[in-house]
């Protein structure tokens, strides 16, 4: 009897998860589709075998070449910082963290292509929902995501010169001083603007060991605060980068 009271329990808890917990995938797929910024290894299935052999199985496997950082993708500190984390390095306790979604669509509608992240978006974050919790992951949308279909528009190409938003530096100085944040994610290629040159959101995250994700998938909206974020890497011993798969698990 008591075994069965146990079981039942068992089963109505799980019964409840799976209607509480949504999962929401924040990557992209990785095929010959995928946007990556000039002069970087597209995705390419570089060998592809598949066929039924003479024993009457099939079979079938593939060998591909990318770059580090295309597609939906994680900078390790050292892509900025010499002294950094490599994506092997990165602790997994870093890679589970609490979820932070800031909403920056209507800013970027009003501000323009070269939008910049403010220090006065990340207080007004923080007079809404309280401090940043220890752990967390920073995901801002600017609404990119729906243009990821088309390279020209995503990366809004001037010539050579793309433009899209990102961080200021002192929204970056802010986020590492915080010492609560420790990782920065973007629904764009970059967590510096399209045009910035000196990339210095990327150098002042490194220097304190944050990790970036870039090309994150937001299409939907997350809630503000309390969700969790599973951030997982391709174990790339000595990578400076690696594809990501990035997902919210929130608590409906
Ligand atoms: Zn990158």
């Amino acid at each position: 009897m008591f075994h069965y009271t146990i079981i039942c329990f068992l089963l109505i808890f799980s019964f409840y998860l799976s209607f509480s917990l949504e999962t929401i995938d924040l990557s992209w797929d990785l095929n010959n589709e995928t946007i990556y910024v000039a002069g970087m290894q597209k995705f390419n299935f570089s060998k592809q075998v598949a066929s039924t052999s003479q024993r009457g199985y099939w079979y079938s496997f593939k060998e591909f070449c990318v770059a580090e950082h295309g597609g939906t993708h994680f900078d390790a500190p050292y892509h900025f910082h010499q002294s950094g984390w490599k994506v092997g390095d990165v602790p997994l306790s870093r890679l589970f963290a609490k979820g932070a979604f800031l909403n920056m669509e209507e800013e970027h509608l009003k501000m323009g292509r070269d939008t910049r992240l403010k220090v006065k978006d990340l207080e007004n974050w923080e007079t809404r929902n309280g401090k940043f919790s220890e752990n967390s992951v920073l995901l801002v949308k600017f609404g990119r995501s729906k243009f990821w279909q088309n390279r020209t528009l995503y990366l809004d190409l001037e010539g050579e010169t793309m433009h899209f938003p990102g961080l200021s530096k002192e929204a970056a100085q802010w986020i590492a001083n915080s010492k609560k944040i420790i990782g920065v994610g973007v629904d764009t290629p970059s967590i510096d603007p399209g045009n910035s040159t000196d990339y210095i959101a990327h150098r002042i995250l490194a220097e304190n060991s944050l990790y970036n994700l870039e090309n994150v998938k937001l299409l939907t909206d997350l809630p503000e605060t309390g969700f969790d974020l599973v951030v997982a890497p391709m174990k790339i011993e000595e990578g400076t980068g690696a594809a990501v798969r990035i997902f919210a698990i929130v608590n409906n």
